[in-house]
């Protein structure tokens, strides 16, 4: 048996059922566990703490499956888990195509990452990404598990992220279970179509925790001039153009997203005059439309991780202080700031202070109308404050 015991008193975050164990809390480890192998996790005193992967390469060595010391790891407990989740999500998700099935530590399924696209012509899709050693080693009843519980045969593999170099596995993108998904799918959300990409688009191909706060934009978009910045496949540009905005600005730094964006619009039966797309950098694009004098009713800014870590965190609040002094810059009285973050590395409280900084300096008095963050199918496991990512906030300037 594998067995893996703390120092003294390393055992308290366990206890408050924190999913982690870190190297340094390690006194010995008996047998010799395998990459992704299921562990024993005991307190020095030898109490059970947990049942956990294996990560013989991360300075997180192991991430917890069970607290429970009744529970085997098995195939029926990947099951179990799935079950859970998919419960969870049809009782609260609604109008939409796109759905975050297993979002990692907060479905007790460490590392793993799966989202469901059921395409508006029926055709359903499950995209994974593998992050940890531990789910990397059970992807075979993982996936059974998957298309057992969710009925649908399609699995894709979007294992093409950076992390997994820390937990000493290779990237790999491929199909895992039916058949290769098509060049791009069709799903619906909250009435708008959009194109999915789940082999070349971002993560699994669009950003689903931004639903909520799309709606949102729907909602208060009637008559305004928008301007989204950021825009990948135009995910909040659609939701403006379906709310009845008089004009959508967007931008992107990526031709191959915005081409997407346009293809949305056609899905859509949009006036394509009602949207420009401007394939540019963000940071100068927003200087250059406030010397040009134009200014926006309703701007968003949905900018990628400036802050991959927490070395990072000084030169990201620089960035994101930068573009959202330039958006209250180019609102007109009373208008609309919608802006994010999603680095994990800068939080709530940080956040909310560098876009205080930004209308300050932009001399603007801004109120805060909404604090934002992912939908309910990216939920926060309390004894997890690390899961919490992305956070926004919706302002109105007087
Ligand atoms: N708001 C989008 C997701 C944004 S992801 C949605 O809801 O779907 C971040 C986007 O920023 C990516 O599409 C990426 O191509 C773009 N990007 C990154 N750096 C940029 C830059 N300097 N200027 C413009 N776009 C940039």
């Amino acid at each position: 048996m594998n067995i893996v015991t703390l120092k003294p008193s390393k055992e308290k975050s366990l206890q408050r059922r924190h999913p982690w164990v870190y190297a340094n809390a390690i006194d010995r480890v008996e047998g010799k566990p395998a990459q992704g192998a299921t562990v024993l996790v005991r307190a020095h005193d030898g109490r059970f703490l947990a049942r956990a992967a294996y990560s013989p390469h991360s300075q997180i060595r192991a991430r917890v499956w069970s607290f429970d010391e009744a529970e085997p790891i098995d195939h029926a407990f990947f099951k179990r888990r799935v079950q859970r989740a998919l419960a969870h999500r049809q009782t609260m998700v609604r109008n939409t195509g796109a759905v975050r099935l297993i979002f990692g530590e907060a479905d007790g399924l460490p590392g793993l990452i799966v989202d469901h696209y059921t395409a508006d012509d029926g055709r359903g899709q499950l995209v994974c990404q593998f992050m940890a050693a531990g789910v990397e080693a059970w992807k075979e009843a993982i996936v059974d598990a998957l298309t057992g519980v969710t009925g649908c045969p399609n699995v894709y593999e979007r294992s093409d992220v950076s992390i997994r170099e820390k937990e000493g596995l290779e990237q790999i993108t491929g199909v895992l279970a039916g058949d290769e998904p098509p060049e791009t799918l069709i799903a619906s959300e909250n009435g708008v179509r959009y194109h999915v990409d789940v082999r070349n688009g971002h993560k699994t191909g669009f950003y689903i925790d931004q639903r909520d706060n799309r709606a949102l934009v729907q909602q208060f978009a009637q008559d305004r001039d928008v301007l989204n910045c950021f825009c990948y496949t135009g995910g909040f540009s659609l939701a403006a153009l379906k709310g009845g905005a008089k004009r959508v600005v967007s931008i992107d730094s990526s031709g191959e997203a915005l081409a997407l964006a346009q293809q949305n619009v056609t899905a859509n039966a949009f006036d394509a005059a009602r949207a420009a797309w401007l394939d540019a950098d963000a940071f100068k694009t927003l200087r250059r439309l406030y010397d040009d004098g134009e200014r926006f009713d309703l701007v968003v800014l949905d900018p990628p991780k400036f802050a991959p870590s927490r070395e990072h965190v000084d030169r990201a609040a620089r960035a994101y202080k930068d573009i959202n002094l330039t958006g209250f810059r180019l609102l007109r009285p009373g208008g609309l700031l919608f802006t994010y973050s999603c680095s994990g590395a800068i939080d709530a409280e940080l956040f909310q202070k560098i876009v205080a900084g930004a209308a300050t300096d932009a001399r603007v008095d801004a109120r805060i109308l909404k604090r934002l963050g992912a939908g309910v199918d990216h939920p926060l496991l309390t004894a997890f404050p690390e899961g919490e990512y992305l956070k926004g906030l919706l302002l109105q300037i007087a």
